[in-house]
């Protein structure tokens, strides 16, 4: 029986990787080592590096005038990391709350006062309860602002912007979170100031988080800023101020170019539509045994969070289709229900299997 993973990250990886990996485990191309144990010096790891930071210069069409860098530390410490390098001197930042991920950035960054001062730009909990999204037109930012910070796709809520917001000339530059859903539609990257995501999800394995950043923003990533928290100071040092999550770089890389043989961002954004839109049409032909809260415009196409109602059935709906070869169905620990978390790795089949098992468990159950 195939098992299929829908865990929102770490998450599923393309089985071609990890054969790839297992086969390199003990001598890299050659090298007679490990890539786990490799010097980060040494030329084998830099051009590791290198190749997986021109593809994904590549896959996403990255301009020339942005930088990128492999960090530590996970989406959450970019939620501060952004905020000391991009404000400074007391100044706005605009925070856009659409769910789970956003809010505990702006309270985040709040803990920086009054180095900054946080200023809630939208509100989509008060507004909508989290199952719609606040429409760009309405976000109150201003021009004066340091940054305005939103997440494009919420993991734990499902709901996710589309199309991609496009703010007006006179917004601020835009930090946005797209940890769980780089790589997975093709977006403009200038239409962002700085754009980073953890690596968990559609980029690889946990440790790695990637930043992508305007040149120009750079010039406020002064000497105030602890070195290690510094842009400017990772840049200068060629992703070597210390030693970087080599083996989580080494893992990018080979999904990059494993997301460039499925045909690039394009292509694998078809078929995430695909994969969504089944899963979306299970829920509502269902006739309500399974509910999907979310406004049809804003459901995200990473995350399709759903549940019977019914937390006793629910858990049943988890722990059988587990047994079925389904894992990691629950939905996030304070909202309960299931989700499914369908990423670039996870292939046509797997949402193919999890969609004929809910119809089956409606039928035993409903
Ligand atoms: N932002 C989003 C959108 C996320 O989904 C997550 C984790 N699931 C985080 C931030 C936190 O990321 P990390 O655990 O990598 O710090």
């Amino acid at each position: 029986m195939p098992v299929y993973n829908f865990s929102s990250g770490p998450a599923t990886l393309p089985e071609s990787v990890l054969r790839t990996a297992q086969q390199e485990m003990l001598d890299y191309n050659g090298t007679g080592i490990s890539v786990m144990t490799m010097s980060h010096r040494s030329d084998a790891f830099l051009s590791i590096l290198h190749h997986a930071e021109q593809d994904l210069r590549s896959l996403m069409n990255i301009p020339s005038n942005y930088k990128i860098l492999f960090l530590q530390g996970g989406a959450l410490a970019q939620f501060t990391q952004v905020a000391l390098n991009l404000a400074q001197n007391h100044q706005r930042v605009d925070a856009v709350i659409t769910g789970n991920w956003s809010r505990i950035a702006a309270e985040q960054m709040g803990k920086l006062s009054p180095y900054l001062n946080v200023h809630i730009a939208a509100h989509g909990g008060e507004q909508f309860n989290y199952t719609n999204l606040p429409a760009p037109e309405t976000w109150d930012i201003s021009r004066e602002s340091a940054f305005v910070h939103y997440v494009i796709n919420e993991t734990a809520n499902g709901v996710q912007y589309h199309p991609v917001p496009k703010l007006g000339s006179d917004a601020p530059p835009v930090v946005c979170d797209f940890s769980s859903e780089i790589l997975s539609r093709p977006i403009n990257v200038s239409d962002f100031g700085v754009i980073y995501a953890g690596a968990q999800k559609n980029i690889g394995m946990a440790g790695a988080t990637v930043v992508i950043i305007r040149e120009d923003l750079l010039q406020r990533c002064t000497d105030r800023i602890p070195n290690v928290w510094n842009y400017q100071v990772h840049l200068d040092r060629n992703g070597m101020y210390n030693t970087p999550c080599t083996y989580a770089i080494y893992i990018a890389g080979l999904v990059f170019r494993w997301l460039q043989t499925q045909g690039g961002v394009a292509k694998i954004a078809a078929l995430n539509e695909r994969k969504a839109a089944l899963l979306y049409q299970t829920i509502d032909q269902s006739g309500g045994f399974y509910r999907n809260p979310i406004a049809p415009a804003a459901r995200s196409r990473m995350n399709v969070i759903f549940s019977t109602g019914n937390p006793e059935l629910d858990a049943r709906f988890i722990q059988e289709a587990a047994l079925n070869g389904m894992q990691s169905l629950a939905g996030y620990k304070t909202l309960g229900g299931m989700r499914a978390s369908i990423y670039n790795a996870m292939p046509l089949a797997g949402v193919e299997t999890l969609a004929s098992f809910m119809r089956e468990f409606q039928r035993k159950n409903g």
